[in-house]
């Protein structure tokens, strides 16, 4: 019998624990979690509802992998959305998938995911050991010894890591003397702090706005929303995503670069302008203004662009015109740190993809040693996409264990 202990009871431990224990009955697996339960994260993911997966149709694999696009095409070939939502709903799981992609229980609780799970993993006799922290992991006849803290060693033939982002030193400990190559872990997912004056419009949202970081081409598009700390909502954090070691390099300290029309050429604004002056001259800059821009954030455009707002539309030269252009296509505002985004957090970084097996997930220097979820250097946007790579990498360890 080959004894299979997988580390960490996250969303990776407990999708590969479930399955394996479903396709390898003759194994005997059990979870080994630091936590007093299984699956908090999975719990509060989505704010409760957890967003399990997403349909992928508007969205290429770079654009929401920035890191891991290329290993997650092929775990996506063996364990894709559509089977991720086939092996949620055939467990008594009702899906409903959202305009915008993402799939949630229809229930909108979390605990419709983790019930499914943890009723597998009982099915199969699958035993979960809560409150033991895997110290280190040493490679010891034809199989592994487990370190655990306060608690006698154990040994098993097969070990699967999923002990999910790697975001304290402490977490890298587990991984001492195994020569494995961590790539740095930087935190992704966060909103950015940004100093006054801007923040004086706190709780004024733009549907679309381009977010560029200057003196990169690292861009986003998405709704941005103005919090008293700075800059939040979907085109912050993708660019906290796609940005991650940018932002750590520099210290999260940046300039980034607002473009207020994203779907408008120069000579189009130019036209807008012309327009209002041509409709409006005798009304102020302030009371006419592009739908898309609420009228306190036109305000202060205007003053970025040194124009009065009282001004009337009559009064605009062609310097002005320029000047209200360049800063409705380029407002520049300097990030001064980040801020945890309370939603949704993950960590860039990880075991490097190049020494795993990227059918297998088997670490290519350690045979018999598996790593699924955050642990590897796998991350994505918000949407599903951290779950589904969670699910999809402990599906494929499953199958591979269970056909080694
Ligand atoms: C608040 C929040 C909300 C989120 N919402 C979503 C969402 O809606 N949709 C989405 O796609 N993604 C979401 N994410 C991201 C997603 O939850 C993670 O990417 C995913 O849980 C990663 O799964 P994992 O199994 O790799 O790691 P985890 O789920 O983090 O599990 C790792 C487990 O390993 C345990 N562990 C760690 N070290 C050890 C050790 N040495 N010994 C034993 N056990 C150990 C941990 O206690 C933990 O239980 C969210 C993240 C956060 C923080």
């Amino acid at each position: 019998m080959t004894d299979v202990a997988i580390i960490g009871a996250g969303a990776a431990g407990c999708f590969c624990a479930a399955n394996l224990g479903r396709i390898c009955p003759e194994a005997n697996i059990t979870v080994y979690e630091a936590a007093r339960r299984p699956l908090a994260k999975v719990s509060v993911s989505g704010g409760g509802k957890c967003n399990l997966s997403n349909s992928f149709e508007d969205i290429s694999l770079e654009k929401a992998y920035p890191r891991g696009a290329r290993l997650m095409k092929r775990l996506l070939a063996a364990f894709g959305p559509a089977e991720c939502m086939e092996w949620f709903t055939s467990r008594g799981v009702s899906l409903v998938t959202e305009s915008d992609g993402r799939v949630f229980p229809s229930s909108q609780k979390s605990s419709s995911v983790t019930g499914a799970l943890l009723g597998e993993i009982h099915k199969y006799g699958v035993r979960i050991k809560t409150g033991c922290r895997v110290a280190s992991i040493e490679a010891k006849d034809k199989g592994y010894r487990l370190n655990i803290e306060g608690q006698p060693a154990v040994r098993a033939d097969k070990v699967v890591v999923t002990v999910g982002g790697l975001s304290t030193a402490k977490s890298t400990k587990i991984f001492d003397g195994m020569g494995l190559t961590l790539e740095r872990p930087v935190p992704s997912l966060f909103t950015l702090k940004v100093p006054t004056p801007v923040t004086a419009l706190s709780g004024i949202s733009v549907p679309s706005v381009r977010l560029r970081l200057t003196g990169s081409k690292i861009e986003s598009e998405g709704a941005l929303l103005i919090t008293d700390w700075g800059f939040s909502g979907p085109a912050v954090l993708k660019l906290s995503s796609y940005g991650a070691r940018f932002l750590a390099e520099n210290s999260y300290s940046a300039t980034v670069s607002v473009c207020w029309l994203p779907e408008s050429s120069e000579q189009e604004i130019r036209s807008l302008l012309a327009g209002y002056i041509a409709g409006h001259p005798g009304k102020s800059l302030a009371s006419v203004h592009p739908a898309e821009i609420p009228g306190r954030l036109w305000t202060f455009i205007l003053g970025l662009a040194g124009l009065d707002k009282e001004a009337r539309y009559s009064s605009l030269g062609d310097k002005a015109i320029s000047r209200l252009c360049a800063r409705l296509l380029d407002s520049s505002f300097e990030i001064r740190g980040r801020a945890r985004f309370k939603d949704e957090f993950v960590t860039c970084g990880g075991i490097s993809l190049s020494e795993i097996n990227p059918t297998s997930l088997e670490s290519k220097a350690c045979k018999g040693l598996y790593f699924a979820g955050e642990v590897l250097d796998i991350d994505a946007i918000t949407g599903g996409f951290n779950l589904q790579a969670a699910w999809s990498g402990g599906y494929c360890v499953a199958k591979a264990i269970a056909s080694s």
